[in-house]
């Protein structure tokens, strides 16, 4: 079609009818979306959630599929927020303000926020703007305005960091401060941050060899053979952790079909590649990491398994 041949009514008209498209297509990307969630598809696919999945195997920009997850989530608990959004009176940056909202009161208080409270708040902020939702929010839910932490990466690759914390973990940090004021070339809140960096890293990964650590299994070996049995329950011990760490630094799932590697670095646990049920034994080469939703998938999939080889 020639847009140039359109009159001004005719392109009106055609803009409206194609945002409702765009609308309607939408509310079908946030079904499919919540779909791929409660399925955990993107375990499967290779990636540690399903931000990263949308991000990286889909295409979207971080806030794209941020508000995505966010609606999709939203409209399981919620279904009437479909007709809304494929109308128009509710756009996704508000639904992320509630589910934000959801998530701040959680993280301080352990309290959930029910369906029935979003669904009220929602129908309050119907046809809203974005900044009279975001009143009506902090009014209906009692929260105080807090300033988001901003995090820039400057043109040296050094990073400008904006937070804003309690005066609780403040006085916290000024003790602990205080406390390695032997060890710290400053009072600067940088000097402190390295180091305790530095110390967390050098904990996780710093492998000791075995006389040094005292590990019961190596004294055992000189009074008796190893027994192949004691072995097989034996759990990985922290040391074998670190070792992986140090080799492997990352989540060793890959989807079978594509090959894609997941590569989280979060909450990584050690694996028997071959399973103790299956007789997988407890050495560092049968040993990997996982991040912790990987290894419970692993762990549902060979559930099937391991009853039928029983
Ligand atoms: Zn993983």
């Amino acid at each position: 079609m020639n847009l140039k041949l359109l009159n001004k009514m005719e392109l009106d008209q055609r803009i409206k009818s194609l945002v409702g498209k765009e609308r309607e297509l939408l509310h079908e990307i946030l079904l499919t979306i919540k779909e791929i969630d409660q399925r955990k598809l993107y375990l499967e696919f290779g990636f540690a959630n399903l931000f990263l999945y949308l991000v990286d195997g889909v295409g979207y920009s971080a806030g794209s599929a941020q508000r995505r997850i966010d609606a999709a989530r939203l409209l399981n608990e919620v279904p009437s927020l479909g007709e809304k959004i494929q109308s128009g009176e509710v756009k996704l940056h508000q639904v992320s303000l509630i589910q934000k909202a959801a998530r701040d009161i959680y993280k301080t208080t352990h309290k959930k926020v029910t369906a029935e409270e979003k669904k009220e708040i929602l129908e309050q902020i119907t046809s809203k703007n974005f900044q009279e939702s975001q009143k009506e929010i902090a009014s209906f839910f009692d929260l105080p305005v807090v300033e988001v932490t901003t995090q820039t990466v400057q043109a040296d690759e050094s990073v400008r960091l904006s937070l804003t914390i309690s005066k609780e973990l403040a006085e916290k940090i000024q003790q602990a401060q205080a406390l390695l004021s032997h060890a710290l070339s400053s009072n600067d809140i940088v000097d402190y941050i390295t180091y305790v960096t530095d110390r967390v890293i050098k904990q996780k990964t710093s492998v000791k060899n075995r006389a040094e650590e005292g590990d019961a299994s190596s004294t055992n070996n000189v009074y008796e053979p190893k027994i192949t049995a004691t072995v097989e329950v034996k759990p990985f011990s922290p040391r074998t952790k670190k070792i992986l760490i140090n080799k492997d630094q990352c989540c060793q799932y890959k989807d079978p079909m594509t090959g894609r590697q997941c590569r989280s670095r979060w909450f990584l646990q050690t694996d028997h590649k071959q399973s103790r049920w299956a007789h997988g034994i407890s050495t560092i080469e049968n040993a990997q990491l996982l991040c912790a939703q990987h290894n419970r998938l692993k762990y549902r999939q060979e559930a099937g398994l391991k009853y039928i080889s029983r």
